[in-house]
């Protein structure tokens, strides 16, 4: 086969990210060259996002930037991922840059759509189902000492802002054995903290046999040699049940640390969004947390400006930071999703009112988090070398139990490196932003 180079640029979350790996493993499987120069690259896919209307446009501007490349070298130009799911027929009509499509279901077929492509077909459109086998090859994008694992796919929560049902199709979990196999490569290759992700990681299993087995996974996992840190991503509050705090508590790999996105705090909106949890009922959640898990460091997310969001109800949210005391919190202005039930909510948020509201919620959260990092100083932490910071030649990047990859800062210690993937005990010695400033013991 002639020497094809393939170059895949991939945007929007963690999940996406697994599936570009996996698609760059197949493509390597299938003969292709790999490049991360899209302009080295006969061929270019972007693995899209497109669940929100900032997404979509960086995935669309993102099409178009690399679309100029089929003036140089690139021959072909395909979207996967959510955009291309969401849209398909729609997305090739406004977009004839695009020589194919690949579904969200279909990343087992990117060598297939590539080669039907450079045969001459076009456009290429392939969305029907052909998941990457369990035991798929995965070509990790991440430092070599951190990965993802992805333990489902899709969603069955349909809160009513969300598009992410209709694209990624209902919840299915992975089977144990695949998860644990997949788990036991990543070790053998050098990977030391797992970031499990799906949509909602806390129902895994209960497709697969009634109950919830994410419990029983993380102890599955906690066996493994070489893995040092479990993390949890994206559980669902209403399932961190009694059994799952145990479990976090009890097993010293799995992390203190807990991303659970609550989404609003007034009681009205959380019933508007198909939320089941009270603000109350939130407030007691985590509460026991912190009790059974002394020391872990809660994340969150919300949604600013959600259809019928008076000042009262944005007022609770406020309040509802102020005393939660999350350590991180990520903050999304309400994207009007067409499909989804909400976009058809009367009392539609102007976009001033969102902004005005997302920075005074910002600045409440800071001040929550400056008071938390305040409370480090002089502590004596564990932390996970990530590497040379990019920026500042003199100081090492490095994250501890508290600070999941890309979303929660880093402790900076200054002084000699440390290699990427070492766990060195550091005290904290000020913060900077989100940052912590360290010096190794
Ligand atoms: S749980 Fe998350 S992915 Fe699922 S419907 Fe709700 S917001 Fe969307």
């Amino acid at each position: 086969m002639e020497e094809i180079t393939v170059s895949l640029v991939s945007l929007g979350c963690a999940k996406n990210l697994v599936d570009s790996e996996v698609m760059l493993g197949l493509l390597k499987q299938e003969g292709f060259s790999l490049t991360t120069d899209p302009k080295q690259a006969d061929v270019v896919v972007v693995n899209t996002c497109g669940f929100i209307d900032v997404a979509r446009e960086e995935s669309i501007n993102t099409i178009l930037e690399l679309a100029e490349l089929k003036k140089k070298k690139c021959r072909l130009l395909l979207a996967a991922g959510c955009l291309s799911q969401r849209y398909g027929d729609e997305l090739l009509f406004l977009m004839p840059e695009l020589d194919g499509l690949v579904g969200t279901g279909d990343t087992g077929a990117i060598a297939a759509a590539i080669k039907r492509s450079l045969q001459g077909e076009r456009p290429v459109y392939i969305r029907r189902e052909n998941p990457a086998p369990e035991d798929a090859p995965r070509l990790l994008s991440t430092p070599g000492h951190t990965a993802y694992l992805k333990v489902a796919e899709g969603c069955d929560n349909n809160c009513s802002y969300c598009a992410i049902p209709s694209i990624r199709g209902p919840y299915r979990s992975r089977p144990l054995p695949a998860v644990l196999a997949e788990a036991e490569k990543l070790a053998a290759q050098g990977v030391r903290e797992l970031n499990l992700v799906a949509q909602d990681i806390t129902l895994y299993g209960t497709d697969l046999t009634g109950k919830r087995e994410l419990a029983p996974l993380l102890k599955e996992l906690a066996k493994l040699q070489g893995i040092t840190w479990i993390r949890l991503l994206y559980a669902y509050p209403e399932r961190v049940d009694k059994n799952l705090a145990a479990v976090i508590a009890a097993e010293p790999k799995v992390c203190n640390y807990l991303d659970l996105p609550l989404q609003h705090a007034d009681n009205r909106i959380l019933a508007r969004m198909g939320r089941r949890l009270t603000m109350e009922d939130m407030l007691a959640m985590l509460s026991g947390l912190r009790r059974e898990i002394p020391g872990i460091v809660l994340r969150s997310s919300f949604i600013i400006g959600f259809p019928g969001e008076g000042e009262e109800a944005f007022g609770n949210l406020l309040s509802f930071l102020a005393e939660a005391r999350l350590e991180r919190v990520g903050f999304f202005t309400y994207s009007r999703e067409e499909g989804t039930r909400a976009a058809t909510f009367r009392r539609q948020v102007p976009e001033s009112i969102k902004q005005r509201r997302l920075e005074q919620a910002l600045s409440v959260q800071s001040r929550v988090m400056e008071e938390h990092n305040r409370s480090l100083l002089g502590k004596i932490m564990t932390v996970l070398i990530d590497g040379p910071s990019a920026q500042d030649p003199g100081v090492t990047l490095a994250r501890s139990e508290g600070h999941a990859p890309e979303v929660d800062g880093y402790v900076r210690i200054s002084g000699r490196h440390q290699p990427p993937g070492r766990l060195v005990e550091v005290r904290i010695t000020g913060s900077c932003g989100q940052d912590l400033l360290a010096e190794i013991l």
